[in-house]
C-alpha cells in the first residue's frame, strides 16, 4: 500500500547534505549525504558517505529519491495510474507492466511458490476489506472471509515476462506491499555501488533496512530491532552489506471489541495471521528476499518457519523470531552479531540448530 501523492518537490526540499567535518574543496574526504522522503506510505531515511563534487553527490542523492518515486508510481496498489492498479481493475483482461513491475512480480511469485503460498500476493482484497487502504477499519464476518479466501491464489496470476503483460482472474487483486520496500533497497544499493559509494544505510521505513558496506570507520552498522510489545528496541543487530526485513502485527493494526486485527493475512483463511509470532526479522544479501520472507515466516509461525529455514539453506538468510510471549529464537549465524538491548538482558534467547 502506498501513498496516493505523486509530488516530487518535497523530497528535494527535504534533501539536506551534511558536511560531516569535511572542508570545502578537500577532495577525498567522506561527506555524509542524507535525505528523508515520504514514499510507499512511510518515511524513508536515506544516507550515504561519498566523495566528489557537491553537485555530483547531490545528484546521487536526488537519484535515490527518484528511483523510489518511480517504483511507487509503477507498483502502488492504490494509485489509479499505476501498473498494479490497472492490472487489479482490468476485469480479467491482460494489461501491460513496466519492466520494474515485471521483474518484481516475477521474483515475488517465485517466493510465493518457495514458501508454498505463505507469501501470497493475491491476499490484497483481504487487506482492503479490513480498511487498511482507506482507514475505514472493519472485521469481515465468516461468509465474507470465505469469499475472500476463495480469491487468494497466487498460482492463478498469469505473468508473461517476455511480452511485459499480466492477467488476473476476475475477482482477484494483488499487491506488492510485502516485497516492494526490500526491492527498493536492492535498487538503491545497486545505484550507490555503481556510483562508487562504499558506505550507506538506507532505512526504507523501519521494516526494511539496507546497508552498503560498513560505517566509514570500518565498523558494522548497528540496527535496532523493535520490541513488538513496546516502544523500545529489544536488541541490536550488526550488519555489513546486508538487508534486514521485519514483519510484525504491531506495525499496522486496528482494534475492535478487544481484538487486534493486523495487516498480514493468512492466505488459507483471509484472516490476520495468528501464528504465535509477534515479529520476524530476516537478514540476508537481498532486500527483496528478506522482505518477502519476513512476511511469509510471520504467517508460518516458529515451528514451520524454523523448518522452512532449515530446508532452504540456498536462500542464505538468518532469522530472528520473536514470539507473542516475548521469547526470542535466532538462527546460529546471528550469534555473534545479535545482542539484547540494555534492560532486556533477562530475555530468553534460543539459538536454533
Ligand atoms: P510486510 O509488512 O512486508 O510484512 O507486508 C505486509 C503487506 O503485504 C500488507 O500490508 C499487505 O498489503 C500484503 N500482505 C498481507 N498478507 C500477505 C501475505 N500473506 N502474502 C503477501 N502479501 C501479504
Ligand atoms: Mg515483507
Amino acid at each position: 500500500m502506498f501513498a496516493r501523492r505523486k509530488t516530487r518537490g518535497p523530497a528535494l526540499i527535504l534533501a539536506a547534505a551534511v558536511l560531516a567535518g569535511a572542508l570545502a574543496g578537500c577532495a577525498g574526504r567522506q561527506v555524509k549525504m542524507e535525505t528523508q522522503i515520504f514514499a510507499m506510505d512511510t518515511v524513508m531515511s536515506l544516507a550515504f558517505y561519498g566523495t566528489g563534487s557537491e553537485d555530483a553527490l547531490q545528484g546521487t542523492l536526488d537519484g535515490l529519491a527518484e528511483t523510489v518515486y518511480d517504483l511507487q508510481d509503477a507498483l502502488s496498489a492504490t494509485d489509479p495510474d499505476s501498473d498494479i492498479y490497472l492490472l487489479n481493475h482490468a476485469d480479467g483482461a491482460e494489461t501491460a507492466l513496466s519492466p520494474a513491475a515485471v521483474r518484481l512480480l516475477s521474483a515475488a511469485l517465485e517466493l510465493c511458490a518457495q514458501t508454498e503460498g505463505a507469501l501470497d500476493l493475491t491476499a490484497y482484497r483481504a487487506v482492503e476489506a479490513r480498511g487498511f487502504t482507506t482507514g475505514e477499519y472493519r472485521a469481515p464476518g465468516p461468509a465474507e472471509l470465505a469469499e475472500l479466501a476463495d480469491h487468494i491464489d497466487y498460482t492463478a496470476v498469469e505473468l508473461n515476462g517476455e511480452e511485459g503483460t499480466a492477467r488476473l482472474p476476475e475477482g482477484m487483486e494483488l499487491d506488492l506491499g510485502s516485497v516492494a520496500k526490500g526491492y527498493a533497497g536492492d535498487l538503491l544499493a545497486a545505484r550507490l555501488r555503481d556510483a562508487g559509494v562504499a558506505s550507506a544505510l538506507l532505512d526504507l521505513g523501519r521494516s526494511s533496512i539496507q546497508a552498503v558496506g560498513s560505517k566509514p570507520d570500518g565498523s558494522p552498522w548497528r540496527v535496532g530491532i523493535q520490541d513488538p510489545a513496546g516502544e523500545d528496541y529489544l536488541a541490536v543487530l550488526e550488519i555489513e552489506d546486508q538487508a534486514v526485513g521485519t514483519s510484525g502485527g504491531y506495525q499496522r493494526y486496528f482494534e475492535q471489541d478487544g481484538t487486534r486485527y493486523w495487516h498480514i493475512i493468512d492466505p488459507a483463511t483471509a484472516a490476520p495471521a495468528r501464528s504465535g509470532l509477534a515479529s520476524v526479522t530476516v537478514v540476508g544479501a537481498s532486500g527483496l528476499v528478506c522482505d518477502g520472507l519476513s512476511t511469509a515466516l510471520f504467517v508460518m509461525g516458529l515451528e514451520e518457519g524454523a523448518d522452512f529455514w532449515r530446508g532452504h539453506s540456498e536462500l542464505d538468510v538468518q532469522v530472528i523470531f520473536i514470539s507473542d510471549d516475548g521469547s526470542i529464537t535466532i538462527t546460529p549465524g546471528l550469534s555473534e552479531v545479535f545482542s539484547l538491548a540494555e534492560e532486556q538482558e533477562g530475555r530468553e534467547v534460543t539459538v536454533l540448530e
